[in-house]
């Protein structure tokens, strides 16, 4: 049975002091122990240190939203993966669509990020998902196949087992208007079979989770639903109050 994962993208928001708070304040919400969701952090990278140190002594870990594909050198104002293993991150974020549109991500450099990540032992979560005109023009599996294929093709099948896939409509983040639960499962269960070959058939164990405008009023929807693990949380987790209640949602699955 797969664990669900519940993963918090902070975005630009919050400074160290402010992240030192939140932690303080999401301990007292949840419980001691994970009682079923793993639950991540991902600050922005001058924040990771307090969350780390926040947690520490707890099942609640701390990722990232980003980092750049070489080992080290001259690329100013990057970070490496090595950096974030150092500061125990567990997990990174990769091909968000707010990096493909803001900054030009290709699915070339995705790759190539997903491939590095896997191979330093941090878990990609890989975003992808439709906008709503190719959703419109019946293209959502098409798009969401090639995202698949060309970002997933440097791994073998044991390593792709180790990546987690988050559906995240490219319309529903941010936005206030979520997918609903039933696109999720069907979504979620295109994509295992999608990589159902590429794996040998080891799709089980890999996580699908869903993201864009996830609250604490449509979560249970999405947690009930069918090879959905988990979500990614953009908005709803800045509030510490709002995102326990979300990884509350996954207790009673
Ligand atoms: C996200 O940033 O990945 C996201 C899903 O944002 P939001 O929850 O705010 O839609």
């Amino acid at each position: 049975m797969r664990q669900p994962l519940v993963v918090a993208n902070w975005k630009m928001n919050m400074t160290s002091p402010e992240a030192s708070a939140y932690c303080q304040s999401l301990r007292g919400l949840l419980p001691d122990e994970a009682t079923r969701a793993e639950v991540v952090v991902c600050p922005p990278f001058t924040a990771i240190e307090t969350v780390r140190a926040g947690f520490a002594g707890s099942y609640l870990r701390v990722g990232a939203q980003n980092f750049y594909p070489a080992s080290k050198g001259a690329y100013t104002g990057e970070v490496s993966i090595a950096m974030l293993k150092a500061l125990d991150c567990s997990y990174v974020i990769v091909g968000h669509s707010e990096r493909r549109l803001h900054f030009g991500e290709t699915a070339e450099t995705i790759g190539n990020k997903v491939k590095v990540a896997v191979e330093h032992g941090i878990t990609p979560i890989l975003c992808v998902g439709e906008t709503m005109s190719e959703r419109s023009l019946g293209l959502t599996e098409k798009v969401i196949g090639q995202q698949l294929l060309t970002c997933l093709k440097h791994l073998r099948p044991a390593e792709l087992e180790k990546v987690v896939i988050a559906y995240e409509p490219l319309w529903a983040i941010g936005t206030g208007k979520s997918a609903t639960a039933e696109d999720a499962a069907q979504l979620a269960k295109y994509i295992r079979e999608k990589l159902y070959r590429l794996m040998n058939g080891n799709t089980d164990a890999m996580r699908v989770l869903y993201g864009g405008s996830v609250t604490p009023n449509n979560i249970a929807d999405f947690a009930r639903a069918d090879g959905v693990d988990g979500a990614l949380v953009g908005g709803a987790s800045l509030d510490p109050g709002k995102f326990a209640a979300i990884v509350r949602a996954f207790e009673v699955k």
